[in-house]
C-alpha cells in the first residue's frame, strides 16, 4: 500500500440495528403463530458492570418485545440453590434461552453451573456440547461474541476467504472460538488462522502478518500502529475502563487498541465504544429468536 489510507470504520452499533430489524420480523411471525422469544438471566450477587449488562439485556429483549426474565439472587446463594434455579429453567416453556450472569461468586463452580444448563437453552454457547458442535462446524448456536465479530466482517464486505486471521487472545469467551469460527468452512470464514497470547514469542512479528487482525486482550491501546500491517482491517474486542479526568465521570471506555494511530493504517476498523459491544447483545438475542423458532418447530 502507499500514500494516505482512508480507513473506513466497522460500526457494530449501526450493524446492530439492521440485525433487530431482521429479528423484529422473526419475532412477529413467531408471535403470529404463538410463540413469544422468552429470555432469562441470572444474576448472582451485584457486581456493578454485571447489573448494567443485565439491565441492558432486559431491556433490549423489552424493545423488541420479547419475554423478558431477570432473576436477581443474593451473594451468599449457594451452588445448590443456583443449581435448583437452572433446572427449573431449563423446564420452563416460557423461556427459550437463558444465561447465568459471569462471574459467580467463589461459593460457586462457573463450570458445573455451566453443564447444567440444557445446550437447547445455553444462548451464551458455553456449553461443552455446543462448544463441541461449533468446532466440528455444526453449530446449535455461536457464543455472542464472536458471533459479532464475524457479523461485522460479513456485512461491511470484508472476504475473509484464504486471509490470514491473527486473533490476539485465548479465552473461552473470545479468542479460542473466534479462531475455531474463522477457519470453519464458508461465508464469513475459510481463513488462515493464528491465534497469539501472552507466551507467543514476537508478537508484533505476528500481529504484522495479519490480513485481519482480532484483538481480544483487556489491555487498553496495546495494539500500536507499528503491530499492524497496511489496508489491515482491525476488530478490536478490548472494552477497558481508563482514567479520564476530563470526563464527568471521571473514566471513559477505550480499547485494546490504539484507535487514533492504527486507523492511519488499516482499511477498516471498528472503534470502542461502538464497535463489538453492541454486536454481543445483538447476537444473544439473534440466539434466543433462534432457539424460540426451533422450539415451535
Ligand atoms: P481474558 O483476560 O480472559 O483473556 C485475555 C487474553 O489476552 C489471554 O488469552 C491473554 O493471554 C492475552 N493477553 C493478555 N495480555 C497479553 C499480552 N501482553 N500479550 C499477549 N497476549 C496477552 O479476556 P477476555 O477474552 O474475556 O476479554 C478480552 C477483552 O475483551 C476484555 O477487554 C473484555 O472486556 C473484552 N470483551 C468485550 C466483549 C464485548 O462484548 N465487547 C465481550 C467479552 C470480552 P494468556 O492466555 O496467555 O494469559
Amino acid at each position: 500500500m502507499n500514500g494516505e489510507i482512508l480507513s473506513e470504520l466497522i460500526l457494530g452499533k449501526t450493524i446492530s440495528e439492521s440485525i433487530y430489524t431482521e429479528l423484529k420480523e422473526r419475532i412477529s411471525s413467531l408471535k403470529s403463530k404463538g410463540t413469544t422469544p422468552g429470555l432469562a438471566v441470572v444474576l448472582v450477587g451485584t457486581d456493578p458492570a454485571s447489573e448494567v449488562y443485565v439491565r441492558m439485556k432486559g431491556k433490549k429483549c423489552e424493545e423488541l418485545g420479547m419475554h423478558s426474565v431477570t432473576i436477581t439472587l443474593p451473594e451468599n446463594t449457594t451452588q445448590e440453590e443456583l443449581l435448583k434455579k437452572v433446572g427449573e429453567l431449563n423446564n420452563d416453556k416460557s423461556i427459550h434461552g437463558f444465561l447465568v450472569q459471569l462471574p459467580l461468586p467463589s461459593q460457586i463452580d462457573e463450570k458445573t453451573v455451566i453443564n447444567a444448563i440444557d445446550p437447547k437453552k445455553d444462548v451464551d454457547c458455553f456449553h461443552p456440547t455446543n462448544v463441541g458442535k461449533m468446532l466440528i462446524g455444526e453449530p446449535e448456536f455461536l457464543p455472542a461474541t464472536p458471533a459479532g465479530v464475524q457479523q461485522m466482517l460479513v456485512r461491511s464486505g470484508v472476504d475473509t476467504k484464504g486471509k490470514h486471521v491473527v486473533v490476539v487472545g485465548r479465552s473461552n469467551i473470545v479468542g479460542k472460538p473466534m479462531a475455531a469460527m474463522m477457519m470453519q468452512k464458508g461465508n464469513g470464514a475459510d481463513s488462515t488462522v493464528t491465534v497469539v497470547h501472552s507466551r507467543t514469542k514476537d508478537l508484533p512479528g505476528m500481529t504484522r502478518q495479519a490480513d485481519i487482525l482480532i484483538v481480544a486482550m483487556g489491555k487498553p491501546n496495546f495494539v500500536t500502529a507499528d503491530m499492524v500491517k497496511d489496508g489491515a482491517v482491525v476488530i478490536d474486542v478490548g472494552t477497558n475502563k481508563v482514567d479520564d479526568p476530563a470526563s464527568p465521570k471521571g473514566s471513559r471506555l477505550v480499547g485494546d487498541v490504539d484507535f487514533e494511530k492504527v486507523k492511519e493504517k488499516a482499511s477498516a476498523i471498528s472503534p470502542v465504544p461502538g464497535g463489538v459491544g453492541p454486536m454481543t447483545i445483538s447476537m444473544l438475542m439473534a440466539n434466543t429468536v433462534a432457539a424460540a423458532e426451533r422450539a415451535a418447530r
